[in-house]
C-alpha cells in the first residue's frame, strides 16, 4: 500500500479497483476535515496514476514520471488552490486549468487536476468547473478536495464519485498516534486528539510541539481572569500563541466546560479537570453565547475577513469575565 494514512486505505483500494477495471471516474470528491491528510492522499493517488512503472498498488519512485512528480514539475499534474491573498479560487484559475486539461498529455497518458478546498470556488467558478466535469476529455481525472460535502453544489456532487476520508475510527487513530509519538502516554495522546477535534495530524503536531505546556499556561490565564486575579487585558493581550490558535483553545475550553455540566469526566487529565472546576459556577447560557461568538471569529479569521482582532479579543475577554456567577 502506498504511504498514506490508515484511515485512507479503503478509499485507496476502491479507487485502485476502479482503475484495474478501467472504469475510473472522471470526477472524484474526497471529503475530510482539515488535519486528516487528504492532500497527501491526492498526491499519492496522482503519482500512482501517472507512474510509468507502477506495481499493482504503488508508484515506482524511479521512472521519469515519478521523478518529475517528486520534483513538483510533472506537466500532467495540476494543483489548484486559493491564492494566499485571495478569499476564493478565481474563475481564471479554473479556465486556465480547463485549457491545460484539453492539451495532449505529455508523458503517461493521464492528466490529473486536484482542486484543494473546493468550497473556495464561487458560483462562476463552479459553473466553469461543471463544464470541465461534463466534458473532461479522455484519461482525465479531477480530484475535488473538500471539508464538507454540504458546502458543494448538488450539480457538482452528482457528477463525482464520492469518498469519505474522514478519520472516524477513534481507536485506529489513537493506535496510529501511539506509533508516531512513542514518548507520550495514552492519556496525553487521547487528550491531544480531543483538543484537535479528532483531526489526527493536528493531534500529532500538538504532541510533537509539546503544545500541552502552552495550553496549560493559557488555561491558567483564563482561570485567573475568571476569578478576577488578572485583568481582562492580560487575556486579550495574550501572546502565547497566534490569535487563531488562541481562539481554538478557548473554544475547546468553553466546550469542555459545557460538556462537564452534563457528563462527569473520567479522564485524569488536569486540563479537563480544570475546565470542569471552572464550569461549576458558570452561567451556561453565557457559555453557549461565548462559544458561538468565538466560533464566529474563527470563521472570520479562516475566511480572511476578521477585522480589528485586538478589539474582538477584548470583547470576548469581557464576555468571559461575566460568565462566573457570584
Ligand atoms: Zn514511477
Amino acid at each position: 500500500m502506498a504511504s498514506i494514512f490508515p484511515w485512507q486505505n479503503l478509499a485507496y483500494k476502491q479507487l485502485q479497483q476502479s482503475y484495474e477495471q478501467q472504469r475510473l471516474p472522471h470526477g472524484v470528491l474526497l471529503t475530510a476535515q482539515s488535519g486528516s491528510g487528504v492532500e497527501l492522499f491526492a498526491r499519492n493517488w496522482g503519482q500512482f496514476l501517472l507512474c510509468q512503472n507502477q506495481t499493482s498498488s504503488e508508484h515506482c519512485g524511479r521512472c521519469k514520471s515519478c521523478l518529475l512528480f517528486e520534483a513538483g514539475t510533472h506537466p500532467d499534474f495540476h494543483w489548484i488552490e486559493r491564492h494566499e491573498d485571495k478569499k476564493q479560487i478565481s474563475i481564471d484559475q479554473i479556465r486556465a486549468l480547463t485549457s491545460q486539461l484539453h492539451e495532449t498529455s505529455s508523458l503517461s497518458g493521464w492528466r490529473i487536476a486536484v482542486i484543494y478546498q473546493t468550497e473556495k470556488l464561487n458560483a462562476n467558478g463552479y459553473n466553469a468547473l461543471l463544464k470541465t466535469l461534463e466534458e473532461p476529455g479522455s484519461n482525465t481525472q479531477l480530484l475535488l478536495l473538500a471539508e464538507q460535502r454540504s458546502a458543494i453544489p448538488a450539480t457538482i456532487i452528482s457528477r463525482c464519485q464520492q469518498y469519505n476520508l474522514q478519520a472516524t475510527d477513534n481507536q485506529q487513530v489513537l493506535n496510529w498516534l501511539k506509533q508516531q509519538s512513542t514518548d507520550h502516554n495514552d492519556e496525553s495522546i487521547s487528550f491531544a486528539l480531543q483538543v484537535s477535534h479528532g483531526a489526527p495530524l493536528d493531534a500529532l503536531q500538538w504532541l510533537q510541539n509539546n503544545e500541552q505546556d502552552s495550553f496549560s499556561q493559557f488555561l491558567e490565564l483564563l482561570s485567573d481572569v475568571y476569578y478576577g486575579r488578572q485583568t481582562l487585558l492580560s487575556l486579550s493581550d495574550c501572546k502565547l500563541v497566534e490569535p487563531y490558535q488562541l481562539l481554538k483553545w478557548w473554544e475547546f475550553t468553553v466546550s469542555m466546560m459545557i460538556k462537564s455540566r452534563h457528563i462527569r469526566f473520567t479522564s485524569e487529565n488536569k486540563s479537563l479537570q480544570r475546565a470542569a472546576e471552572l464550569a461549576e459556577n458558570a452561567d451556561e447560557r453565557l457559555l453557549f453565547r461565548l462559544r458561538d461568538n468565538i466560533l464566529f471569529q474563527l470563521k472570520e479569521l479562516r475566511e480572511g475577513i476578521a477585522l480589528n482582532m485586538p478589539m474582538q479579543l477584548d470583547d470576548l475577554a469581557t464576555q468571559w469575565s461575566k460568565i462566573r456567577q457570584a
